[in-house]
């Protein structure tokens, strides 16, 4: 068997294309969606995820703002610059590029971003929703990865689901999504022991654990689903996710690719997010009740990217 290539790339121009009529219609209603972005210190990595995140932004019609803070920026100093951006009407999503430079505590930070503007996903306001079933702002890369799910019709109710990598921002709230949805979940991490016993079990294998190499063909099941979400930078440049893609792709059924499968959606996500914000506060300012929270079993952007697949 070779496995069908989830392409996160073409699912990410679809999404796109159904982003660029919202933009519009909130921008012709004079709420033009607007991302801001703080990039505090000089991370290679994190300025070219900001560079692509901006580019996003442009490619849809989103405005976009980039605060540079310098790494000795205090904390003091930078929630402020959050409070500055949660009084900006222009400004419907914040967000903060991680990692942050040690002397800051993350949790304040996060916590300072609005609920309503949190389109990372990652106040606990939103981390809650996530685990009562329903919320907001799904974080992206989860959101993501249930979208590649959904674009083919996997269904995951019933299904063994393996998550490497317990981490907050990918596999937490990627366990939380697919309970949500009937999936037995089993969430491995540095310290499982005899990794190979779990994976080998899963119909869906989710890889987010940043080791290169860490999957190999003998501990994944024929006919699995794997999401490689991993990006790690090679001693020779190249990137490459956590699975061997040539390998493993010749026993799955679905595959990822490093570059071009989780991380396009992420990004797309982002965008979904940032206007789903901006329509909610349109809504309010017109008057309206606040919009119900987007149930995760029944996720926002589903139902259009299903029906009507583009071949763009
Ligand atoms: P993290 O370092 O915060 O967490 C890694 C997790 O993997 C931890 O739970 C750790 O215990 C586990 N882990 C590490 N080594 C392991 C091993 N040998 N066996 C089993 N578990 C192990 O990382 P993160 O922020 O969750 O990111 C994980 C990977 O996903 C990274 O490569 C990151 O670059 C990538 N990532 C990709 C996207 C995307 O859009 N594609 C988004 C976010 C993160």
């Amino acid at each position: 068997m070779t496995a069908t290539i989830l392409d996160g790339l073409a699912l990410a121009r679809q999404v796109r294309a159904q982003c660029r009529p919202r933009v519009e219609a909130l921008t012709a209603s004079g709420f033009r969606p607007g991302l801001a972005v703080i990039l505090m210190g000089d991370v290679a990595a994190s300025a070219v995820y900001v560079r692509n995140k901006i580019r996003a932004c442009e490619d849809v019609g989103i405005e976009s703002r980039v605060v540079r803070l310098p790494a000795t920026t205090s904390e003091d100093d930078l929630v402020s610059r959050i409070d500055a951006l949660n009084a900006d009407s222009g400004i419907h999503g914040i967000l903060v590029q991680l990692p942050l430079p040690s002397h800051i505590g993350i949790r304040r930070v996060l916590e300072a971003i609005a609920v309503e503007k949190d389109v990372d996903g990652f106040h606990l306001y939103n981390v809650g929703g996530l685990v009562m079933g329903s919320t907001v702002f799904p974080p992206c890369t989860p959101y993501g990865v249930q979208l590649l799910l959904d674009s083919q019709g996997i269904d995951v109710e019933g299904k063994n689901v393996v998550i490497i990598g317990a981490s907050n921002i990918v596999g937490k709230p990627m366990a939380l999504l697919l309970m949500q949805r009937d999936a037995t979940v089993t969430v491995c991490h540095a310290k499982t022991r005899d990794l190979a016993q779990y994976t080998i079990l899963a119909d869906i294998l989710i890889v987010a654990a940043g080791r290169p190499g860490l999957v190999v063909a003998p501990m994944v099941k024929h006919g699995a689903v794997v999401i490689d979400v991993g990006i790690n930078r090679l001693a020779d440049g190249r990137i490459a996710g956590d699975v061997d893609f040539d390998a493993v792709k010749e026993k799955a059924s679905f595959i990822t690719p490093v570059p071009g499968g989780v991380g396009p959606m992420t990004v797309t996500m982002l965008l979904v997010n940032t206007i789903r914000s901006a329509e909610i506060a349109l809504q309010k300012a017109n008057g309206s009740s606040e919009s119900p929270p987007v149930s995760v079993m029944m996720p926002y952007w589903q139902p259009s990217v299903v029906d009507a697949p583009t071949t763009e």
